[in-house]
């Protein structure tokens, strides 16, 4: 028998029902909007299509779930169960004229859900139960826990969406070596994408193939994080310096939920040191903890925006004497799409 595992008995359900209530309370008071739970198995569907993108060469490194995925299908050895919880947050378009960041990344969604799943792990195991947690990791497909736990459907868009909420949720799942039912929230009923495209449509990269597959190197989540990019890459990023919700606010699943979301100001990045950078922006996927990929698509959105005004030509100034030569690189492109900006405008 593995330690912490309850024997069963008429005792031990009565005590799983109470744990069950217990970490009901604890992720609904934490704002979870829903949440199922099931029996483990490995997630061999995930891991053979992230092998097959890998084959593909839709992804331009294999990192995240792309690294691994025979490893990332197999949960531990003790796991039995599995308890799926989805955290919503706002998407809208952009309000204001500052840089565009996805809704997720505004504030820290990810470390918010984390910090509720490590507190329902720390519970189970005050109780005697194993238990971890998986969210947003190189080692889980967290996506098929939420499918095989009923959350919301796989939409065309590839995401998780939850009745009500549609796409804009943060997934976690916590597993234990115990049955505990959780449920938050409104099962998933008819899938409801039926012949829409809207995501597809919206999409400004061609990145979603329309039948529920995605090219994730065309995805501006990932080109915001490549080593270089490209001209065409440049355009495309237009004034986001972190992430794209471009196909979710196309989504009508959970679009009354939608409103506007503010921009950041560009000096908030342009005028930032490095550490206060990491520490603005540090819940931010940074390759490396590397600020520079941040200034790097500040400058990227600043030349997109094409206004002359005190914060890009603050940014030239500092960035075109910067030790880094990307940045220096990015600085005269800046400079040259204002100016050529100029001339085309007189
Ligand atoms: S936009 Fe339409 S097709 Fe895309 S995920 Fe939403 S409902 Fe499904
Ligand atoms: S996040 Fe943006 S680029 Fe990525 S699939 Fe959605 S719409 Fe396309």
């Amino acid at each position: 028998m593995l330690s912490g595992f309850a024997p069963l008995g008429c005792g031990s359900v009565a005590v799983a029902d109470i744990t069950a209530i217990q970490l009901r309370e604890l992720l609904a008071a934490g704002g979870v909007v829903a949440a199922g739970s099931g029996r483990i198995g490995p997630a061999y569907f995930d891991a053979n299509r992230a092998n097959l993108m890998v084959a593909r060469g839709d992804v331009t490194s294999e990192r995240f779930t792309f690294r691994n995925p025979a490893r990332s299908a197999v949960p531990p050895a003790w796991a039995r169960w599995s308890i799926t919880a989805a955290l919503g947050y706002q998407v809208g378009k952009g309000r204001g004229d500052g840089l565009c960041v996805a809704g997720y990344a505004l504030s820290d969604t990810y470390s918010q859900l984390r910090n509720l799943l490590n507190a329902g792990t720390k519970l189970l195991r005050e109780q005697g139960r194993q238990a971890a947690y998986a969210i947003d990791s190189n080692g889980a497909f967290d996506k098929a826990y939420a499918r095989a736990n009923r959350v919301g459907w796989i939409g065309r868009n590839t995401l998780v969406m939850v009745p009500g909420w549609g796409p804009a949720v943060v997934i976690g799942s916590i597993l234990t070596d115990t049955e505990i039912d959780v449920s938050i929230g409104k099962r998933p009923g008819r899938w409801p994408c039926g012949n829409c495209t809207r995501c597809r449509d919206a999409c400004p990269t061609g990145a979603l193939s329309g039948d529920g597959g995605i090219v994730p190197k065309l995805c501006i989540a990932w080109i915001g994080q490549k080593e270089s990019l490209t001209p065409e890459e440049r355009r495309l990023l237009g004034t986001r310096v972190y992430g794209c919700d471009e196909c979710m606010i196309a989504c009508p699943v959970g679009s009354r939920r939608h409103a506007a979301i503010p921009t950041i100001s560009p000096k908030e990045i342009t005028e930032a040191t490095p550490v206060e950078i990491v520490k603005r922006f540090g819940h931010w996927y940074i390759p490396r903890r590397d600020p520079t990929f941040v200034y790097r698509n500040a400058l990227v959105a600043l030349a997109n925006r094409r206004r002359q005004d005190v914060h890009a030509r603050r940014a030239i100034a500092r960035f075109l004497l910067d030790g880094s030569t990307n940045l220096r690189h990015e600085a005269l492109r800046l400079w040259l799409a204002l100016r050529y900006r100029k001339e085309s405008d007189s």
